[in-house]
Formats: C-alpha cells, structure tokens, sequence
C-alpha cells in the first residue's frame, strides 16, 4: 500500500517536530530548508528557549499562557521519547530588581497576583526575602535584597532539541532536502500530498501580516558565575534574562526591536546586554563570549499564532513569535489533530487562530 505523503516546508523549530510526529505515524516525510541541517538563519537557532509562561503573563494573552503550561507539561514526555538527550530543566525561574527599580518589582508582582486569579491551580509565585534567594541562588543574595520566585518554569537547549529532533525524524524515515528553499507554489495543486508550511518568516509571500521583530542574544562561557535558573532582571532601560546552559554557558538576551534588520549585533545592544548582566553578577566580567547573534521572531499583529488551514492541501503554523518553544508542543497537538481528523478539538480549547489576523500599524 503507498504511504500517505506529506512535504514540509522549513526544517526549524516547528517543521521538526511536526516531521517526527508525521513520520512516526507513517506518513512518508520531505522536508525542505532554505538552510543547511544547523538551521542557522532560524529562529530556533538564535533563541534562548526558555519556557516561562507565567513570567510571561505580564505582556501575553491568556490564551498562549494556557499552551504555555500545557506544553510545561508536554516537553518532559516529548524529550523523553527522543534517542539523544536534551538538556531540559524545571528549576523555577527568579525575577530580581536592583533597589532602585523596586517599583518595577511592584508592578510585575500585581501582574502576577492577577494571572494566579485565573489560572490558580498551576500559578504559583512567592515573593522572597534575600534568605531563600541564598539558598536558591547564593552568589545573587548579595546584590538583591528581594525577588519573585516562579518555582515550575522551566527551559532546554535549543540546538540540543533540534538535533535530536532531526536524528529522529530521519530514523523514522523522514527525508530532509537541505538548502532547498521551496514556495507553495512550487508544488501543482493537482499534488496529493498534505503541505505543512513552517516556514516562520519565510512564509511572508502567503501570510502578509507576517512581520519580523528583532531579537539579539549573546553566548557567554562564564565558569565563576554559577547561576541554576534563568533570571529576569527588571530595568527601566535595558530588561534581560540570563538562561544557563549546560558547561557554564550561558545565553544573555533578548533585545526585542520592531524591525525585520537581520544584520549583526548592534554595539549599543551589545553594550546594554553585557551591562545589565554585569551589574547582576561581576563573574561576567571574565567571561569569554562565544556568540552574539541576532535574528527575528514570526510574528502575526496579535502576537498569537496561527494554525491555517488554506484548503484541503495546506496547513500553515507560523506567527510563534517570542514563544515558539514555549508553547509549540501545544500547537504540535492541535496540528497533528488536524493533520489526522481534519480537524481540532485542541485548536478550539486553546482559542488558536485559524485565519488570518488583520494586519496593523507596527
Ligand atoms: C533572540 C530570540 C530569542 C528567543 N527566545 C525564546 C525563548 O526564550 N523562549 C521561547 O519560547 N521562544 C523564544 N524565541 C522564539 C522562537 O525561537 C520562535 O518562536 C520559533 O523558533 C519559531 O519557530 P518556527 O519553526 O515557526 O520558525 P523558525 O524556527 O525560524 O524556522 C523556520 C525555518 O524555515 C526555513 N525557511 C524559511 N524560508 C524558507 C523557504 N522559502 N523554503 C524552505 N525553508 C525555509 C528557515 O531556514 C528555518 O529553518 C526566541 C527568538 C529569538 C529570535
């Protein structure tokens, strides 16, 4: 019997997890990448693959904070099922103000108390003194007299994930087709295979409110600092977090610029980004930078993504925006869902777009 064919278009975050799942369930995988197997014009590639969808409440739709703790969830059960590790970690995440800024601390705590009225069986936030900060993070106790706690948030390593995702689907039989940039209209419609377009801001021909918001990030190798979380230093000017990484790596970001300019870190980012993570620990100081790079995040007017069904051939997953990994296993469900039943339960539950967004003024 010939398999059922699917061909999808990009080969970052999304395209690799819909590839394994497609692949698992027999279909016959393509998948095509403008870019080599590394995927180093991605998205996924850049990011600091944080997943904090409570930290994230303060600027975010309730809707994407409920894929958020679903996918929490999700990433456990989907890194388990793969054949190479992949560094995840449910450690909490802290949010640290220096005294100054305190009322950025204040506001960012009432933001939180309103999310927990909605969500409170998974919400929990504590505001703790510099005693438990010592126990959880003891080189910061001295710099900050007080912090927000958000004990489930959790991240991973991005290019970890992407390997092994990668490795997997070819091992279920999928076919990657690398430096293979490909348009919809590429394929006849007269084809009978199902198209998956991942193709993030690449998609921007068949999705036009698509835009792309800029974000950099530094990689640092910084052995004195020794920090067990990401942390989220609140500041008027220049808010950062820093997520650890495996082998006292860590990822300093993210700048977030209404421009699609995907040219390299601008000197005063660079300089805002390394201040900010200086002034949360002097360790950084004799760090070695390894990396600095800047990409952007397909991202929709709403800030929501999409999962649009454009007829019986084509499915788009796009618009994942500053929290792709966050809450892509939650949009890998709903796909899946369509891909197999033509339709959503999923989608429904988590109210997921599924035409296109107006476009606005940004
Ligand atoms: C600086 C930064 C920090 C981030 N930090 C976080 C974070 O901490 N937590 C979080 O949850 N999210 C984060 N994100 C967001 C996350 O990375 C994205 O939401 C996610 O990667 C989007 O996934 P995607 O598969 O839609 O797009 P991508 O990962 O960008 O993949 C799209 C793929 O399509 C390919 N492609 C493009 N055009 C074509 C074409 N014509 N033909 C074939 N292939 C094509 C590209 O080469 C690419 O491989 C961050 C993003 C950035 C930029």
């Amino acid at each position: 019997m010939t398999k059922k064919q699917v061909i999808i278009l990009g080969a970052g975050l999304m395209g690799r997890l819909i590839a394994l799942a497609c692949a698992k369930e027999g279909f016959r995988v393509s998948v095509y990448d403008q870019g080599g197997s590394e995927v180093k014009d991605s998205a996924a590639y850049t990011a600091a693959a944080m997943l904090a969808p409570l930290a994230e409440s303060v600027a975010t739709e309730n809707n994407i904070i409920e894929m958020g703790l679903y996918s929490l969830n999700r990433w456990p059960e989907l890194i388990k099922g793969l054949s190479k590790p992949v560094f995840f970690q449910q450690n909490g995440s802290l949010i640290v103000w220096h005294a100054q800024d305190q009322s950025l601390g204040k506001h960012f705590y009432s933001q939180l108390n309103k999310t927990q009225k909605i969500f409170p069986a998974q919400f929990q936030h504590e505001k703790i003194t510099h005693e438990k900060l010592n126990l959880l993070e003891n080189q910061l106790d001295h710099r900050f007299r007080e912090a927000l706690y958000l004990p489930h948030e959790g991240q991973l390593d991005n290019r970890e994930l992407l390997d092994a995702l990668l490795i997997d689907a070819q091992l279920y039989g999928a076919q990657f087709y690398w430096y293979s940039p490909r348009e919809l209209s590429d394929f006849p419609e007269s084809s009978h295979f199902k198209i998956i377009d991942c193709r993030g801001l690449g998609s921007k021909q068949s999705i036009t409110p698509l835009r792309g918001v800029r974000g950099e990030v530094i990689r640092v190798y910084a052995p004195e600092v020794k920090l067990q979380r990401p942390i989220r230093l609140l500041h008027p000017r220049y808010p950062i977090y820093i997520a650890p990484k495996d082998n006292d790596v860590y990822v300093i970001g993210a700048t977030e610029i209404e421009s699609e300019d995907m040219s390299e870190v601008s000197v005063r980012s660079a300089l805002e980004l390394l201040s900010a993570a200086y002034s949360l620990h002097s360790g950084f100081a004799e760090g070695r930078i390894l990396e600095m790079n800047a990409q952007c995040r397909p991202s929709l007017p709403n800030n929501a993504p999409i999962i649009l069904k454009t007829n019986e051939r084509i499915i788009s997953i796009n618009g994942l925006y500053r929290h792709g990994f966050m809450i892509s296993p939650a949009l890998l469900d709903a796909a899946m869902e369509m891909i197999l039943t033509d339709q959503s339960n999923l989608a429904q539950q988590f109210s997921i777009e599924s035409s296109l967004p107006h476009a606005s003024n940004h």
